[in-house]
C-alpha cells in the first residue's frame, strides 16, 4: 500500500532523514516513536510531499510520488493527513469543513456531498455537530471533525501526526475510539504519537526512529517487551 524506499530529507547541512526504507502493508496499522527530532514529522510530511524528498522512493499502491508525472494533487486526496492541530476553518460549519473538498477537488454537487459528510461525521460521533462552528466544539469534537473531514474522502491510507497531542487529557479517549474504528473498518494507517497504551492494542507493528533512521522494528509485545536496541531501551524507559 505505501512503500517507502532509501528516503532522504535535509535542511540546509542537517540530515534529517537518512535512507528510510518502510513499507505499509494493506489495512495495516503501523506505529512510529522516537525522539523528537528523529525526523517522524518530516517522514509523514515527505508521503504527501508536503517536504519535497532529496532522494529515495515512495509508492501508494503502486504510484510512484517522486515521479514528476504524478498528479500529486490527485494523489494527496487519496492520503489522509490528521495533525495535531485540527486546521478547521472557523468561519464554516462542520459539515461544510467536511464537504468542502469533495465539493472542490471531488466535484461533488451539493446533495451527494452533503450525505457524504453527514456520513464521515456520524462515523466519528458528530451526527448532532453538522451545523456546529468548529469554536462551538470540544479539541476532541474538532480533532474528529478534521479526521471525518479526511474520511470523506475515501483515502487509500490515513497519516496521523501527533493527533491527540493537543488535547486535554479527558478527551484523548474519544479521538483514539474514533481510530481504533476505523482501523477496525480496515483502513491502512500510519500513526505517529505518544499513547503507548493505543500502540499496544492496536497497533500491528511499532517502529522506533532516532537521528533520521528506523533503528527498530516489530509488534509492539517485541519493541516494548523486549526492546533490542539500547536507544529504544532508554526512549521507552521516559515513558514507564
Ligand atoms: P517531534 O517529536 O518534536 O514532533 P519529529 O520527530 O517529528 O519531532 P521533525 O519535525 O521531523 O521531528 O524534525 C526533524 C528535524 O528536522 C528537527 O531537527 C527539525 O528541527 C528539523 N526540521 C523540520 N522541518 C524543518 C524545516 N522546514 N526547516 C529546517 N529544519 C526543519
Ligand atoms: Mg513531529
Amino acid at each position: 500500500m505505501l512503500d517507502v524506499a532509501g528516503l532522504r530529507k535535509s535542511f540546509g547541512s542537517l540530515e534529517v532523514l537518512r535512507g528510510i526504507d518502510l513499507s505499509v502493508a494493506p489495512q495495516e496499522l503501523v506505529f512510529v516513536i522516537g525522539p523528537s527530532g528523529s525526523g517522524k514529522s518530516t517522514l509523514l510530511r515527505c508521503c504527501n510531499r508536503l517536504e519535497e524528498p532529496d532522494e529515495g522512493s515512495i509508492r501508494v499502491d503502486g504510484v510512484e510520488l517522486l515521479d514528476p508525472k504524478t498528479d500529486i494533487n490527485a494523489m494527496r486526496r487519496r492520503i489522509g493527513m490528521v495533525f495535531q492541530s485540527f486546521n478547521l476553518y472557523p468561519h464554516m460549519t462542520v459539515l461544510s469543513n467536511v464537504t468542502l473538498a469533495l465539493r472542490k477537488a471531488l466535484g461533488k454537487g451539493r446533495a451527494e456531498a452533503r450525505e457524504i459528510g453527514e456520513a464521515a461525521l456520524a462515523r466519528v460521533g458528530l451526527a448532532d455537530k453538522v451545523d456546529a462552528y468548529p469554536a462551538q466544539l470540544s479539541g476532541g469534537q474538532q480533532q474528529r471533525a478534521a479526521i471525518a473531514r479526511a474520511v470523506a474522502l475515501e483515502p487509500k491510507i490515513m497519516l496521523f501526526d501527533e493527533p491527540t497531542s493537543a488535547l486535554d487529557p479527558e478527551l484523548v479517549g474519544s479521538v483514539l475510539a474514533v481510530m481504533r474504528e476505523l482501523r477496525e473498518a480496515g483502513m491502512t494507517m500510519v500513526v505517529v504519537s505518544h499513547e503507548m497504551r493505543f500502540a499496544r492494542d492496536a497497533a500491528d507493528r511499532v517502529v522506533f526512529m532516532d537521528h533520521g533512521a528506523i533503528v527498530e522494528q516489530g509488534p509492539p509485545e517485541q519493541v516494548f517487551g523486549a526492546p533490542e536496541h539500547a536507544r529504544t531501551r532508554s526512549f521507552l524507559a521516559d515513558f514507564a
